[in-house]
């Protein structure tokens, strides 16, 4: 494997399933039939539709849904908080590469289902987090084999199910 990029979606899966993250990394085809492939993305939820823009950066392409001050503000929906600290972790990650290319943001996790929304701050604490899971990331996705399935309750959702489990 050559040029490994962590990216958002390793970022999200990460906090859900290791070996989810090996197998994407390492192109491992899931199984495209699955509509909950889709829950780490974003959802085009009508709520938002009229106030957001998806712009690309980069390798990353986020919800930009308005501009105050000079700062940008990061949108990003989500189906439901049950994998918030996943989606938390995600929208940091976005708002670090922004800073990289020196755009100051900050982030809004909306889950318009459930009427919830938290702002997210990009601290030095959390970018040193952020460093300590890219690094993480890495050395998972350079081992030769993912570590052996563990049965948790996304996996009933998850594509790589019948991969994992048949
Ligand atoms: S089916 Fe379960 S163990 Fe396999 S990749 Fe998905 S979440 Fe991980």
């Amino acid at each position: 494997m050559e040029d490994i990029r962590v990216n958002g979606t390793l970022i999200w899966y990460y906090h859900i399933c290791k070996r989810e993250v090996w197998l994407m990394a390492h192109g491992i085809v899931a199984d495209q039939e699955n509509t909950y492939m889709d829950l780490g993305r974003f959802i085009h939820d009508n709520s938002y539709s009229r106030k957001k823009k998806e712009v690309s950066i980069g390798n990353i392409k986020i919800d930009v849904i308005s501009k105050g001050d000079g700062q940008v503000v990061v949108g990003e929906v989500k189906k439901s908080s049950r994998f918030k600290e996943s989606s938390r972790m995600q929208l940091a990650y976005y708002l670090w590469q922004l800073k990289k290319q020196g755009v100051e943001g900050a982030g809004i996790l909306m889950f318009p289902k459930e009427r919830k929304r938290e702002e997210i701050n990009l601290t030095d604490e959390l970018i040193n987090e952020l460093k300590a899971i890219e690094k993480d990331i890495l050395k998972i996705i350079y081992r030769t084999y993912p570590e052996k399935p563990k049965k948790i309750p996304f996996c009933k959702k998850c594509a790589y199910s019948e991969f994992c489990w048949s």
